[in-house]
């Protein structure tokens, strides 16, 4: 197949989907690929790495009109109309956003959203919701001691003994766990809260407390189970106890990394306003949440802001501020789940009756594809 890798035009989108290691298994896989000029330049991938690997330098017009388009975010109104009806293009195409996916489809594209990809064990190398999440619950941390002016670790010192910093994580997904895993490096005391039963034992063996919130009914363990391991919404009662119990717990903390999704929902609210205003000044908040609402009501979308003397940091692609790591995890991700979708010829061959392609596929043939 002709494949295009397109420089990404979202704002602050610094990956590549492909990157000069996965062109050259593209290559070596009866496939031509055509790199738009400075698409990896952001995550430093230089032109002539591609150019080495194979590849063809060309215009954002032949990247995005090839038959095989491969994305990060989901093609812009401008890209959409340089692209060829009947094309595949794969990416986080973001598979809630209807709209957009109702635009993909009325330009003739068939679509594959990689985030909905289900989480079974044979998914887990295309998994790129957790090849970035664990990337941006690092960097969270990494950036909250930036802000932090003071240090993370117990110091004993000729001058004097330094406490450690504390810890509390909000949501132990792989955002959730990577940051407990970072901090925990890092020198901190650790506490996290999750609403799966299951994340207790995570949490534990990584060496952080978990904060308990008792269940009070069958129901509430019931939901708290999840579907998929997916989290979902939580009963007014459920939430109302664990926002007295974070609250306590932020107050102590000097560090507090949020990551609570529940897939196809506005972001649940863990940290208050009021909490906010009675954390340590100092202190700093960091919200992996945001793009969905945030799991605190003043963390502002893309900005580093301070309320009541808390730097709450709500940067929205942290996985983009580690572009080259973050880049090459993404485009094994993609290149896996083209197994799926091209034969050994390398000719498109898509297996619809694969729950992981049924699952990711959006849009073909001027359709939305049915969500299940
Ligand atoms: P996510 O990004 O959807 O959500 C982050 C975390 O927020 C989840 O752990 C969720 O339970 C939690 N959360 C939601 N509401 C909350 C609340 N009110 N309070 C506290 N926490 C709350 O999660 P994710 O990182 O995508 O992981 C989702 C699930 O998928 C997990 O169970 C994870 O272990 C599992 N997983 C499985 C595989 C696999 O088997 N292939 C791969 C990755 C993840």
């Amino acid at each position: 197949m002709h494949i295009g890798i397109p420089k990404e035009t979202r704002d602050g989108e610094t990956r590549v989907a492909a990157t000069p290691e996965t062109v050259k298994k593209y290559l070596g896989g009866k496939h031509t690929v055509v790199v738009e000029r400075g698409a990896g330049d952001a995550a430093r991938y230089p032109d002539d790495a591609y150019e080495a690997a194979g590849a063809t330098l060309g215009s954002t017009q032949d990247a995005l009109g090839a038959e095989l388009v491969l994305k990060v975010r989901a093609p812009s109104p401008t890209e959409l109309p340089q692209m060829k009806s009947g094309a595949v293009v794969i990416g986080m195409l973001d598979p809630f956003d209807a709209q957009g996916i109702e635009q993909m489809a009325a330009a003739g594209l068939t679509g594959f959203a990689l985030e909905a990809a289900p989480r079974i064990t044979r998914a887990q190398s295309l998994d790129v919701l957790s090849s970035q999440a664990n990337l941006a619950g690092y960097k969270a941390v990494l950036l909250a001691a930036h802000h932090y002016g003071r240090l993370i670790p117990m110091m004993m010192t000729a001058a004097g003994t330094l406490k450690a910093a504390r810890a509390v994580v909000l949501g132990t997904g792989v955002a959730g766990l990577q940051a407990i895993a970072t901090a925990k490096r890092l020198g901190a005391v650790v506490e996290a809260s999750d609403v799966r039963p299951a994340a207790r034992e995570q949490v534990e063996s990584l060496g952080a407390k978990f904060i308990d919130v008792p269940f009070e009914t069958d129901e509430e363990r019931e939901i708290a189970e999840g579907k998929g391991g997916y989290a979902r919404a939580m009963p007014p009662g459920w939430m109302a106890r664990q926002a007295a119990l974070v609250s306590e717990r932020c107050k102590q903390a000097d560090i507090v990394i949020t990551t609570a999704l529940i897939p196809g929902r506005p972001a649940p609210t863990l940290v208050s306003a009021d909490t906010v205003a009675a954390m340590r000044p100092g202190s700093v908040l960091v919200d992996l949440a945001v793009e969905r609402g945030g799991n605190c009501p003043l963390s502002e979308k893309g900005q580093i802001v301070e309320k009541h003397g808390v730097t709450i940091i709500g940067l929205t692609n942290l996985p983009g501020l580690v572009a080259t790591d973050a880049s090459a995890l993404y485009a094994r991700n993609v290149m896996d789940f083209l197994k799926l979708i091209i034969n050994a010829d390398g000719a498109l061959a898509i297996q619809r009756d694969d729950e992981i392609v049924a699952a990711c596929l959006v849009c073909e043939g001027g359709n939305v594809a049915r969500r299940t």
